[in-house]
């Protein structure tokens, strides 16, 4: 069924480390050889062997619309004709800054970078040079891209490949990163009065979506909020996967709660590499060349990555029912989920939020790293392969959330629910 995939595979391997350029892609965690895309549709991967997969991964987030996106491939092949970097300013960098200002709410300005780990990384230098202060709060199980300072205890393929802490950290630069508990606000006081006055920033997804999707607890965010104001400590939202995904304004606009700094990637670069991360004014000013945080990029904001950016925004502002949608459709799958697993007698518990699901093999509330971590292996591997053998094909870890898109029809949905069935029934 996967015979070239394989090939291709054994190929890679002999030029590419483990053949594969990002870790997530390969099937480590659930065994067998990763599958090689020849192209995709809509909802739809087409694999090198001719299998017809559902997509649920819709490359980690990016492709909300469904791949190969008329809007996005269009701008992208008339952008590519005239040139595709200069190294100078160009008009498509403030049309696509203009409408993400208008999009998201208490944000006045945002730079362009190439991806959610430069995103990041860059915000957190923004944050100290703004607030002249050194160390960091993270949470167990968030991951905000393979900078060093966030590579301890984080989520995504950084503990599917066992390595939360990476080797190559120095010392020096773990320190600074304090460690605390997903919707546990106490963990975040404590370190808060252990480092008086030298803490930076907090730094979240505001839904987490790199322990198998986890959304935030009544009052932990609004809880985070004013343990910053009171600290002066400012407040990052990991947008990289919510952004222009959870709602036209991401968390903040769907929990109506500000952070200071907000990072984007995925859906803003319409499926070419662009990150993003955005504040108000004030902060803005600090970063060069207005101010001495300095933070540049030889393809950023190119004209080509900004065409697919722009394209994307467009079409989800000019379409306000979207999001509607796309909850619709997610709560439709969790709902034929819940049915079926229940009626199979699996142990299992499913976060959905928006157009984010994860679905953990244990009973127990999933509601930080440790919970997460709680769910059976064993089935994940079993209910991949029998998913993947159905035609449906979801994110080869338990720690990563599916992604819904608008392109799935409830035809397809109801195709998920019935594999699900039938990988389940005779656990
Ligand atoms: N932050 C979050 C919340 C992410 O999910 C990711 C990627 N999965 C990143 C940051 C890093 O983004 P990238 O892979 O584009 O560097």
């Amino acid at each position: 069924m996967y015979k070239r995939s394989s090939a291709l595979f054994t190929e890679a391997k002999k030029y590419i480390p483990g053949g594969v350029n990002s870790p997530v892609r390969a099937f480590n965690a659930v065994g067998g050889d990763p599958i090689f895309i020849k192209e995709a549709k809509g909802a739809y991967l087409y694999d090198e062997d001719g299998n017809e997969l559902i997509d649920y991964i819709n490359s980690w987030g990016p492709m909300i619309l469904g791949h190969a996106y008329p809007p996005v491939v269009n701008a992208v092949i008339e952008r590519t004709k005239k040139g595709t970097s200069f190294g100078t300013p160009t008009e498509i960098e403030t049309e696509i800054a203009k409408l993400a200002v208008e999009m998201v709410p208490g944000i006045d300005q945002i730079r362009m970078v190439n991806s959610g780990t430069e995103a990041c990384m860059s915000a957190v230098r923004l944050a100290r040079g703004f607030t002249k202060k050194d160390k960091i709060i993270k949470f167990a199980g968030c991951y905000h891209g393979h900078s060093d300072s966030f590579l301890i205890q984080a989520g995504s393929g950084a503990v599917t490949f066992g390595s939360p802490n990476s080797p190559g950290v120095t010392q020096g630069t773990a320190k600074d990163t304090l460690l605390a508990t997903y919707n546990d606000l106490g963990s975040v006081e404590a370190l808060i009065n252990a480092n008086k006055n030298e803490i930076a920033c907090i730094i979240l997804e505001p839904v987490a979506g790199n322990m198998g999707c986890i959304p935030p607890q009544e009052g932990f965010l609004e809880g985070l909020r004013s343990l910053c104001d009171h600290n002066n400590i400012l407040l990052i939202f990991d947008e990289v996967m919510t952004g222009f995904r959870l709602s036209a304004g991401g968390v903040q606009e769907r929990k109506n709660i500000s952070a200071d700094i907000v990072t984007f990637g995925k859906v803003i670069g319409g499926g070419l590499p662009v990150g993003a991360f955005a504040a108000r004014q004030e902060i803005m000013n600090h970063l060069a060349p207005l101010g001495s945080v300095y933070q540049a990029g030889t393809l950023s904001g190119n004209p080509l990555a900004m065409s697919a950016g722009l394209a994307m925004l467009q079409s989800l502002k000019n379409d306000p029912e979207v999001f509607k949608r796309l909850d619709e459709k997610t709560e439709y799958l969790r709902d034929g989920l819940v049915k079926v697993l229940e009626k199979n007698n699996i142990d299992f518990t499913i976060n959905q939020y928006g157009s984010m699901l994860s679905v953990h093999f244990s009973n127990e509330p999933v509601v930080d790293f440790d919970s997460a971590a709680l769910g059976n292996n064993d089935y994940f591997k079993r209910f991949f392969h029998g998913m993947l053998k159905e035609g449906v094909y979801i994110a080869p870890s338990a720690f990563e959330t599916w992604f819904i898109t608008d392109a799935l029809t409830y035809a397809d949905l109801d195709k998920t629910i019935a594999a699900a069935d039938s990988v389940t029934a005779n656990w």
